[in-house]
């Protein structure tokens, strides 16, 4: 197969599961015009019809890209979105690309994400210990000679607060001042993927173990996101802890990120638990009012846009928990604003957040969802929370569950509070199982549609 043909392939694939997950709007308007350019290593390129298009594509819907070429089974975690005239600058828009691409790999590409760097993160009291840390530990990673160490550097907050964003801050400073350090940085996910591959591929290749462990207990500089996912089973924790150990006494440097402290963990060999919290353990919070604002204006200069200063009041005003949604939202004002060519104004920021609006204004909470879907199933709220499987409760509780993480802004383990005690796993379980039903199942989609309007209604 070409790598035309492959490009294709990939994209069709992508597209197709794409089609099935979004609104056919938000399909028609950011998927669809899409078209493949190049599949390089894990990395594929997109040709966006504008650099807006690009940016939206990448801040917006890059995870869910890779979440469904995961789930697909592609071999693609990198997804790049260039305009055709950006890929012609870059020199990259050629025909001729199978020879480039070899010339490519050669030179040392930066793996991670370019606008993810300490310049462009706000510093503010809910991450100002962690981004010193962060800053610290890339500009002399894993210096165990220092008595204080910051090895491990263990980061946790709840989602979309800047984490991520701090990890490959790291990277990108060292790709820049320490060219020739061996970094790398990986999911909880992706490591248990390469392990188990690993394993799978022994019988045909005696050496997929060795090299898996090679990849990672030989590198200058490990950075695993969201360890919380690092599954207990098939001796994974045991090989990481083993991994850990092989860089802690070379003087390696580790960072780690996670959703909770390593004492909230609960499907985590303990020997690993107290190494994770053997470093620095470091929480960001959720950001202030004047946080959010000056994350917007950063946004706005670094991307040459100016909003008026009520506009990105009421932003961030209404958007109140997580910096990815202030960015979804705010791109969507710029956005609507090229569409229709328009100036920015509050009406077009109200029209923006209209979808969100009643998320943001009224008050919705988790009993008020939980108490709808009692009422549409006849079945108490009690029952709902609680331990009964018949099918019936089950349905609805899962239907509550896949609401409750829809409409509110909750981070999982939260969410498994609410339900009962409930671990976070059984939540993301109910929420895409019902995610899936939506489309196949007419029932449950009508009960969630139904029970949404209620809500939203009041
Ligand atoms: P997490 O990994 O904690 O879920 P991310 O690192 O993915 O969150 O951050 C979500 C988005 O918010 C990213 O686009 C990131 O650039 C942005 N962001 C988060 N915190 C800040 C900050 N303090 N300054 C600038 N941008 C931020
Ligand atoms: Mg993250």
């Amino acid at each position: 197969m070409t790598n035309k043909e492959k490009t294709e392939l990939y994209s069709n694939k992508i597209k197709l599961e794409l089609s099935i997950r979004l609104s056919s709007a938000e399909y028609m308007l950011w998927i669809h015009p899409l078209i493949p350019h190049s599949v390089f290593a894990n990395q594929m390129t997109f040709i966006a019809p504008s650099e807006n298009a690009a940016n939206t594509l990448l801040s917006h819907y890059g995870e869910l890209f890779c979440t469904v070429s995961r789930s697909i089974g592609l071999p693609v975690d990198d997804f790049v979105f260039m305009t055709k005239s950006q890929l012609e600058k870059s020199g990259d828009y050629t025909e001729e690309k199978e020879n480039k691409e070899e010339k490519i790999s050669e030179e040392r590409k930066n793996p991670f994400v370019a606008k993810y760097t300490f310049e462009n993160f706000v510093i503010a009291d809910n991450n100002r210990f962690a981004s010193v840390a962060a800053q610290t530990v890339a500009q002399s990673p894993g210096s165990n000679a220092n008595l204080l160490t910051l090895n491990p550097l263990y980061i946790y907050g709840g989602v979309g607060l800047g984490k991520t964003h701090l990890l490959h801050a790291i990277g990108n400073y060292l790709f820049e001042h320490n060219p020739n350090m061996n970094v790398i940085y990986t999911t909880a996910e992706k490591i248990s993927n390469d392990y188990f591959a690993s394993l799978n591929q022994y019988s045909t290749d005696k050496d997929s173990y060795r090299n898996f462990r090679k990849k990672y207990s030989q590198c200058d500089v490990l950075m695993v996101d969201d360890v919380q996912f690092m599954q207990k089973k098939g001796g994974l924790q045991e090989v990481f802890f083993h991994i850990f150990n092989d860089l802690y006494i070379n003087g390696k440097q580790i960072v780690l990120s996670s959703d909770r402290p390593p004492k909230e963990i609960n499907d985590i060999e303990d020997r690993l638990r107290s190494r994770f919290e053997s470093g620095i353990m470091t929480d960001i919070s959720a950001p202030s009012l004047d946080t959010r604002i000056n994350i917007i204006k950063k946004k706005l200069s670094s991307s040459n846009q100016t909003l008026d200063d009520d506009i990105i009041c009421y932003l961030a005003e209404k958007v109140n928990t997580n910096i990815r949604e202030l960015e979804g939202a705010l791109l969507k004002i710029i956005m609507l604003c090229n569409l229709t060519h328009r100036k920015p104004t509050m009406e077009i920021a109200k029209e923006a957040l209209k979808e969100k609006e009643s998320e943001y204004t009224e008050q919705i909470d988790s009993d008020k969802i939980i108490n709808y879907v009692s009422d549409y199933y006849r079945i108490p709220a009690s029952d709902i929370i609680g331990k009964k499987k018949t099918k019936d409760i089950v349905e609805a509780r899962m239907v509550a569950i896949y609401l409750v993480c829809e409409m509110l802004n909750l981070p999982l383990v939260s969410i498994g509070q609410i339900f009962g005690g409930r671990d976070h796993t059984t939540i993301i379980y109910s929420r895409d199982k019902i995610a899936g039903q939506i489309a196949a199942n007419k029932g449950v989609s009508k009960a969630v549609e139904d029970i949404r309007s209620a809500i939203k209604c009041g």
